[in-house]
């Protein structure tokens, strides 16, 4: 079994075999460009070591080989006392992990060829004992755990008994000191000497690699991103260039295009003699890309033009790493780059403009979720709010939130419920847990390219880095900014596009995007990049589409607005919202009602305002089709809760007041009470047994549409029964109801579609049957995953869904993505079953899982006719149903 491929024997497209760094390493080497020679092991070698807890057999075997072949190639050997050949070893997953994995540089420096490098490199002992330390650090840090800041202590000390803050004072026998005291906190921890064997350290590394795969913060990453747990990391093996040779040496970092915005330009940090993670990691202040020119013109010329052939290649934005040695230019990683959800739309745009990309692909080159959170708000900025900070917009949206200074805390308040801002000097890898809590990262150091950049834009969440007027003392739990102190539990805003900080709650606006969905921004004519990208994808996309896309409404405003964003028609009015407000006494009179004229008398006055609430709807969704729930959930909800009514009752009775009202009112409650109100009396249920209920309901949407068609509307009107779990109980109340419209619309013709909701499994099982009686299904995805998983709606998500995502049961909620396997399946059972009873019966979705993107791909698939959702859901559907089609 091969588990070792040369660079030049890889391509970008064997990304699950050699993983993303390994694959690209070897495009660009086949691409002729100057990559470092080196060779990657494969993520199939990572997974048998993961699962047999040994290196797999012939492993060792193609490492010596592919090692000798280097070893001929740049004719050195590793570890040679005289001129040694030194390596990089290298994580490199499928699914990028910023920082999440480990990386050992200069493995092969041991007491001797620490000597051979210093010669290799002009007598520059400086040089060769920083490097020596660098190894003794990391592999320490990686390989044997031992605990970083032991080798942080003694980095500090050493400057300080110099005197300075800076390691480039440190001299070669400042080093050479700081090499022993490695070697000793190594020694203390490990119970052994630092190895000498060049070979040795490049198995303990290799080894180190693999299993940083199963490491804390790369599990957690893994899951907050979705990315599957068994995959395993590749491992690259690559020849050592050196960034910290001397001023005509650096590293660097860059993109070539904005990854916040998407405009072209040059884009990147370079850091002057310094090695490796040194830029990533944020720990120096980097330089912008554009003073390369000035430093070493002929490197900067030679990755302006790399960086065009990549792009052109790719057809797409990547990011890269690069060093330079003495005036000599490497690339050492390029991928296809993370970007802000704006600078997408606008790169899909731009490429389609330059020819790079069509527009199918441009669709594919976006997503729901990007264009979702281009519908959050921003700050509504006046006169009032003046930035006390500027740093780096990194991540862009507006957040506003209380101050944290620890993981620790951000995730404990967040738990509260308290919107959380984290911040930090710099984050780290350790951080983790507290970014995903916090609504948004604000540091005092790093680039556009530093640790919390890279993973807050992958997370989509807000992030401003590097504001370095700002002095964080994380001990002392504040921060203090132009002679203001700001302590933990106050409150900052931070804007992730512009980079500013404000003290305080900033209002908030609508996005630009959002104004667009509106109406109010006209795409043509106005000059926003992204403006224009968003529209001309979701033009595309609303072509391709075979999804139509509803809104879930309940008031003419939402209608309204749901249409703006291109709803095709209402796919669930939930009628119950209309029995809140100063409708509950009515509701109450109809509950209490002891005789029919009682009863009658509080349905009769709630028709008039029922049938008012439907002609809005209808009129705002005028020539569209409108699907009205009748009432669904169980009638107590509409009363007082059981224990403050008693409370209530009981001190009125101690004041002698007249309670006889109250009372009833107690007793009703007592009788009603349900243990699992979920599954008792609701739905279809109360239509059948509360008298004059499903009638009333159904003349005000008849009385409703007759009203609008006889004043020149075309109203559409299905009339939709919840909860049906037998075909009986949907036959029951459709032939109340057709007497009804017909009655009604005698004097009119209307059309009125009746239907049903799928949301009990029974009725999924037997949706051949309930087809007969059904003229559209709706399937409420909400319940049938509550029923089908056993899991009530109300109650699961806090209690212990954590657990179930820590233990990979699902990796998202069932509740916000579709079970395919399980609840996915009633659907597509009762989608065939359904349509085989009745050729063209009408399908769609109401349930949540209608705006989220995987389950609208789900939907497609099976072929449903429409999903409803939100109003600010609608865009998502949208481009989703049509980036389902391409
Ligand atoms: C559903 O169950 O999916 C649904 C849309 O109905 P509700 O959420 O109102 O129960
Ligand atoms: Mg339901």
């Amino acid at each position: 079994h091969k588990y070792v491929y040369d660079f030049s024997e890889g391509n970008k497209d064997l990304k699950d075999l050699l993983g993303g760094k390994g694959a690209n390493l070897a495009e660009m080497t086949n691409l002729g460009l100057p990559v470092p020679p080196g060779f990657t092991i494969t993520t199939e070698a990572c997974q048998a070591y993961l699962t047999t807890g040994r290196e797999p057999d012939g492993l060792a075997g193609q490492i010596e080989a592919h090692l000798e072949a280097l070893e001929r190639a740049m004719g050195k050997r590793l570890g040679d006392p005289q001129d040694p050949l030194l390596v990089s070893v290298r994580s490199g997953a499928k699914f990028s992990m910023p920082g999440m994995m480990e990386t050992v540089l200069n493995v092969g420096l041991n007491d001797e060829s620490v000597v051979g490098l210093s010669a290799q490199a002009g007598q520059n002992d400086r040089f060769a004992w920083d490097s020596y330390r660098r190894l003794i650090q990391m592999f320490g840090k990686t390989v044997c755990e031992v605990p970083g800041e032991e080798f942080e202590h003694a980095l500090d000390e050493a400057k300080s008994a110099k005197g300075t803050h800076d390691d480039l004072d440190l001299d070669a026998d400042d080093l050479r000191g700081l090499v022993d005291a490695y070697k000793k906190i190594f020694a203390k921890h490990t119970g052994r000497e630092f190895p000498q064997q060049p070979r040795e350290q490049l198995d303990l590394a290799i080894r180190a690699v693999f299993e940083s795969w199963n490491a804390e913060r790369a599990v957690l990453y893994r899951r907050q991103e979705r990315i599957p747990a068994d995959l395993g990391t590749a491992v690259n093996v690559v020849t050592m260039v050196f960034g910290n040779l001397g001023p005509d040496s650096g590293t660097g970092v860059a993109f070539t295009r904005d990854p916040g915005s998407g405009a072209q330009g040059i884009y990147g940090d370079y850091l002057a003699n310094a090695q490796g993670e040194d830029v990533v990691a944020g720990i120096r202040n980097t330089v912008g890309l554009q003073e390369l020119e000035q430093l070493d013109k002929s490197s900067y010329d030679e990755l302006l033009g790399i960086m065009a052939r990549l792009e052109e290649h790719y057809r797409d934005l990547c990011d890269i790493e690069f060093t330079i040695e003495r005036g000599k230019l490497w690339m050492l990683q390029t991928r296809v780059g993370k970007r802000t959800a704006a600078a997408a739309f606008v790169i899909a745009g731009q490429l389609v403009d330059e020819g790079l990309i069509d527009l199918d692909e441009a669709l594919h080159r976006v997503n729901g979720a990007q264009l979702a959170q281009l519908m959050f708000p921003r700050f509504q900025l006046d006169h009032e709010f003046e930035a006390v900070a500027t740093g780096i917009g990194a991540s862009p949206g507006a957040a506003s939130g209380t101050v944290v200074f620890t993981s620790a805390r951000a995730v404990e308040l967040a738990a509260e419920g308290k919107s959380v801002i984290l911040v930090r000097r710099e984050t780290n890898p350790d951080d983790l847990n507290g970014m995903i809590a916090a609504q948004g990262i604000l540091t005092s150091r790093g680039g556009k390219t530093s640790h919390a950049a890279v993973v807050a834009r992958g997370m989509g969440k807000t992030c401003v880095s590097g504001a370095d007027a700002i002095d964080v003392n994380v001990p002392a739990k504040r921060f203090t900014v132009a002679g203001q102190t700001v302590n933990e539990g106050d409150v900052v805003s931070i804007d992730g596009t512009t980079g500013k900080v404000y003290l305080g709650e900033v209002p908030v606006m609508p996005s630009e995007v959002v104004q667009y969905f509106e109406g109010s921004l006209d795409p043509e004519h106005i000059d926003n990049a992204l403006v224009r990208a968003v529209h001309r994808i979701m033009t595309h996309a609303d072509g391709k589409r075979r999804l139509a896309v509803r809104t879930n409404a309940d008031t003419g405003a939402d209608a309204a607005r749901a249409r703006r964003f291109g709803a095709e028609g209402i796919g669930l009015c939930r009628t119950e919202h209309m029995f809140l407000g100063d409708r509950r006494e009515l509701v109450e009179r109809l509950i209490l009602a002891r005789a029919a004229d009682e009863r009658e008398a509080a349905l009769e006055a709630l028709l008039p305002l029922q049938r008012a609430d439907f002609v809005e709807i209808f009129r705002e969704m005028d020539g569209l089709p409108v699907t009205v729930r009748l009432i669904d959930p169980p009638l107590h909800e509409f009363l007082p809760p059981l224990e403050q009514l008693a409370v209530n009752v009981a001190v009125a009775q101690e004041r002698g007041e007249d309670v006889a009202k109250e009372e009833a009112l107690l007793a009703a409650v007592r009788r009603m009470h349900e243990e699992n109100p979920m599954l008792g009396l609701r739905g279809v249920r109360l239509g059948l047994v509360i008298p004059g209920l499903f009638a009333m309901q159904v003349r005000a949407i008849v009385e409703a549409a007759v009203e609008c068609a006889q004043s020149g509307g075309d109203p559409k009107p299905e009339i939709m029964v919840p909860l049906v779990g037998a075909v009986q109980e949907l036959e029951t109340v459709r032939a109340e109801a057709e007497k009804i419209i017909e009655e009604v619309t005698r004097e009119k013709a209307v059309e009125v579609l009746i239907g049903t909701m799928i949301e009990v499994p029974r009725a999924a099982l037997t949706a051949g049957q309930i087809a007969e009686a059904a003229q559209f299904f709706s399937f409420g995805t909400n319940d049938l995953t509550q029923m089908g998983w056993g899991f009530s709606r109300d109650d699961v998500e806090g209690a212990f869904f954590w657990r179930y995502l820590e233990l990979g049961i699902f990796g998202i909620s069932p509740f916000e993505s579709i079970d395919r396997d399980g609840v996915g399946r009633l659907v597509r059972i009762a989608a065939e079953e359904g349509r085989a009873a009745r050729p063209g019966l009408k399908l769609g979705v109401c349930g949540e899982h209608g705006g989220d993107p995987d389950s609208v791909h789900f939907f497609h698939e099976v072929g449903l006719d429409y999903v409803s959702c939100s109003p600010f859901r609608v865009p998502v559907a949208r481009l989703e149903a049509g980036r389902a089609v391409v």
